[in-house]
């Protein structure tokens, strides 16, 4: 039901963008820009304006291309949390860590930080396995996986770029008794773990980056256990909604063209503002 409630959303919105991007709006048997907007400009968008950090919400994929100095600073480095016998915390700034010199955004570490605690709480351990990833070591990687396969870029490693990690707002999170299991795939999901997770990890701010039925958007197998930190609004519209980020940028992208078709203040999105790498480079 909420899904029909998104997409008849989006959809409203991409016919109103397209009625208000028309040639002469006066004459138009559409609505005119006038007669939807009015004196104020309208922010059609569920979330508010001032609710999206802009900070936290670079969408990186292939056609979406990070920098490759791109970070979203200040990062901080991991610690392997300790745990008084009483079940609170001893020390350490994370859940437990399955590797040391792990770095995380401050902000996203934080609210790690709390989404373990949470987990803890209702009885469940969570490992963290990797965390951010340089342009550098993304493009390294990437090379490896398509030596070991032939030249064939089978979905698992992103490229240089193109990889969430490199955000530092993106990392994946496992149960304990996957920490020595050779690779990740899908089974992870029936884990009790992974299950609390995908429910609560909206409430601390993350979203499930790549989602089952969203792999022909993402164009990258179910993850269970990779989290992005977005910031707690736009995790519960996403997560609420069942969004994957791509849906979620294209919906936001057209509240924008929409709120400034209609006169809205550029200053107050333009940050907001992504454009592919494509469109960026023409
Ligand atoms: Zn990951």
């Amino acid at each position: 039901m909420r899904r029909w409630l998104a997409l008849a959303m989006a959809l409203a919105m991409a016919m109103l963008i397209g009625c208000a991007a028309a040639e002469a709006p006066e004459e138009s048997d559409g609505l005119s820009i006038e007669e939807v907007g009015g004196e104020e400009a309208e922010w059609l968008f569920p979330v508010a304006i001032e609710d999206l950090d802009p900070a936290f919400l670079p969408l990186a994929n292939k056609h979406y291309l990070l920098e490759k100095d791109y970070v979203c600073s200040p990062l901080v480095t991991m610690k392997a949390a300790k745990y008084n016998k009483d079940g609170s915390r001893k020390s350490g700034n994370m859940l437990m860590a399955v590797s040391s010199k792990m770095k995380l955004n401050e902000t996203c570490a934080e609210a790690l930080t709390a989404l373990s605690d949470g987990a803890r709480a209702d009885g469940y351990k969570l490992y963290l396995k990797s965390a951010y990833r340089s342009w550098q070591t993304q493009n390294t990687m990437y090379k490896n996986r398509l030596k070991k396969n032939k030249g064939k870029d089978d979905g698992w490693v992103s490229k240089a770029g193109a990889s969430d990690h490199q955000t530092g707002l993106g990392c994946d999170v496992i149960p304990r008794s996957w920490i020595k299991a050779s690779g990740m795939n899908s089974k992870m999901a029936s884990e009790p773990e992974c299950v609390w997770m995908e429910e609560h990890c909206a409430e601390y701010g993350f979203i499930i980056r790549y989602p089952k039925d969203k792999e022909e958007i993402t164009e990258i197998h179910y993850e269970p256990w990779h989290l992005r930190y977005v910031g707690i609004p736009a995790a519960k519209y996403i997560m609420e909604n069942g969004l994957c980020l791509e849906e979620f940028t294209e919906q936001l992208q057209a509240a924008i063209e929409f709120y400034l078709a209609g006169g809205g203040d550029p200053a107050k999105v333009e940050k907001l503002i992504q454009v592919p790498t494509e469109e960026a480079e023409s």
